[in-house]
């Protein structure tokens, strides 16, 4: 396992994505658990999920797999939703995830996407459960630049570490200032789908990058995840339900590009050349 630094500790080159697991028949479930286990054991330690996925059937699967772990050897993050975010509401939704997650505290807890809540009150409440020690930390989810300059001028708001937003090969807005921005100013950044989610509805695979898998014999899903954490600066959180993805998934991590390859992807997936307006699914 490759470890890089993330919210200030060390953190695997991948974290494990929740979204839709725990949803399906017992079988499934049991699949599911088994693919998360095969990435715990195999080095990853960071799981991210949130209230909203399955109405909190995912953080009932992840608290079911964390049990049988070292609760601190895991980096565990859960969000909100924008509509539970004033500082009592935060307090109801956190306990309600935390005893789903059979935890009592969690890493990072994030804003999932802005709201109608004033983000001054958001930070209040955030930072209570900080004093709690029911969380260690906060973040947000799917904020474009101007949101984040906008939380670091508030009281408290340069006490958030971390920011989740949309990034692939496909969806590449987050390079022209938001990465950069967050770097800057000690805020680390999760991209979320690197795959573009399910199907390819959020990402288009052109030619080049199944002639590009096939010549460097991976598979497309390796190369994409590749190219994401090519820098080592950032975290991804591919989900999978598989233990046989799980596997492809970590061994995408020693994955390697030629300076002629990821010119070439940049050929057919440009970097943004301005501000993009922020891309979310
Ligand atoms: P991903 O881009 O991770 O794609 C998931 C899909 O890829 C699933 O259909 C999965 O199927 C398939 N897959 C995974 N690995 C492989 C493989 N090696 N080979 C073939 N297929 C594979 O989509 P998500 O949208 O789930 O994003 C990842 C995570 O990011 C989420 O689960 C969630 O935790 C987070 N997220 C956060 C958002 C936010 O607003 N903050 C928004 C969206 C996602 P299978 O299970 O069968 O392997």
């Amino acid at each position: 396992m490759k470890y890089i630094t993330f919210n200030h500790q060390n953190t695997s080159a991948i974290g494990i994505g929740t979204w839709h697991l725990g949803e399906g028949n017992q079988a499934q479930t049991e699949a599911e658990m088994q693919a998360i286990r095969y990435g715990l054991d195999h080095g990853i330690n960071l799981i991210d999920t949130a209230e909203m996925y399955g109405e909190g059937l995912s953080e009932s699967l992840v608290g079911n797999v964390m049990k049988d772990y070292h609760r601190e050897d895991l980096q565990l993050i859960s969000k909100f939703y924008p509509f539970h975010a004033t500082p009592e509401l935060i307090k109801t939704s956190l306990k309600a995830s935390l005893k789903r997650l059979q935890t009592d505290y969690l890493d990072l807890y994030l804003l999932h996407w802005r709201g109608d809540t004033p983000l001054s009150e958001t930070i209040f409440g955030l930072e209570q459960m900080v004093q709690t020690g029911l969380i260690k930390n906060w973040g947000v989810s799917n904020f474009d630049l101007a949101d984040l300059k906008e939380l670091s001028n508030l009281e408290n708001g340069q006490n958030c570490r971390i920011n989740e937003d949309l990034y692939n090969i496909g969806s590449r807005g987050i390079e022209y200032s938001i990465l950069p921005w967050q770097k800057q100013h000690d805020m680390s950044f999760v991209g979320y789908s690197p795959f573009g989610s399910d199907g390819s509805e959020y990402l288009n695979i052109k030619p080049v990058i199944k002639e590009m898998a096939q010549a460097k014999n991976i598979s497309v899903h390796q190369l994409l995840l590749a190219w994401v954490i090519r820098n080592h600066d950032l975290l991804s959180i591919p989900k999978t339900g598989s233990v046989t993805h799980m596997q492809s998934n970590l061994a995408a991590i020693d994955v390697q590009f030629t300076e002629d390859e990821l010119r070439l992807l940049d050929k057919y997936y440009p970097k943004p050349t301005q501000e993009p307006s922020l891309e979310t699914i």
